[in-house]
């Protein structure tokens, strides 16, 4: 594939640039696999493993069959396969992977949470609504960002929650 692992190491600019091409790739390929995955038979043998926690905290991340596993750490790897990385962005690739995927499960939406500073990142509020719904009625298929959701129209639930929910407060607000 290309890799390397000698010095020097590569520069931060083409670390950063890898990276962030990783992520976008990543989140399109996982978006597509996790709906194929959201099928009746893959559901019912495979993906309902991960599913059994409803409302998941970081370690539920990587709680999987192991064909998921496999089949989604397709995506996760197609960037450097692509790409031939330095060994150390690979490294720090798997790390800021593994660490957004723990926070989008960990079930608390903190302020300083990345999604209130980046609006197009997903994050636990995002995915805390995937593992409420039953399988035939999910949305949030995207693993990091919300605009692949909101092309396909797999986010349209989850708005008219979060539109419910902010209405719901304006107006208790009025009533104080
Ligand atoms: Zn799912
Ligand atoms: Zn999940």
């Amino acid at each position: 594939m290309g890799m390397q692992s000698s010095l020097p190491l590569p520069s931060w600019k083409t670390v950063l640039t890898q990276i962030i091409f990783y992520f976008i790739l990543e989140d399109f390929v996982f978006y597509w696999g996790h709906r194929v995955l959201h099928t009746k038979w893959l559901y019912k043998h495979v993906h309902s493993v991960h599913h059994e926690y409803a409302t998941p905290f970081g370690l539920t991340s990587e709680y999987a069959h192991p064909a998921e596993i496999l089949f989604l750490g397709f995506a996760t790897i197609l960037g450097p396969a692509l790409t031939g990385p330095h060994l150390m962005t690979l490294w720090l690739w798997m790390v800021v992977r593994v660490l957004e995927t723990v926070e989008a499960h960990c079930g608390y939406h903190f302020p300083w949470s990345f999604s209130n500073f980046l609006p197009i990142y997903g994050g636990a509020d995002f995915h805390d609504y995937h593992h409420r719904l039953l399988y035939t009625k999910s949305g949030n298929y995207a693993s990091t960002f919300v605009y692949m959701d909101w092309i396909f129209g797999t986010d349209k639930g989850y708005r008219k929650l979060k539109a419910l929910k902010s209405g719901h407060m304006e107006d208790s607000g009025k009533e104080m």
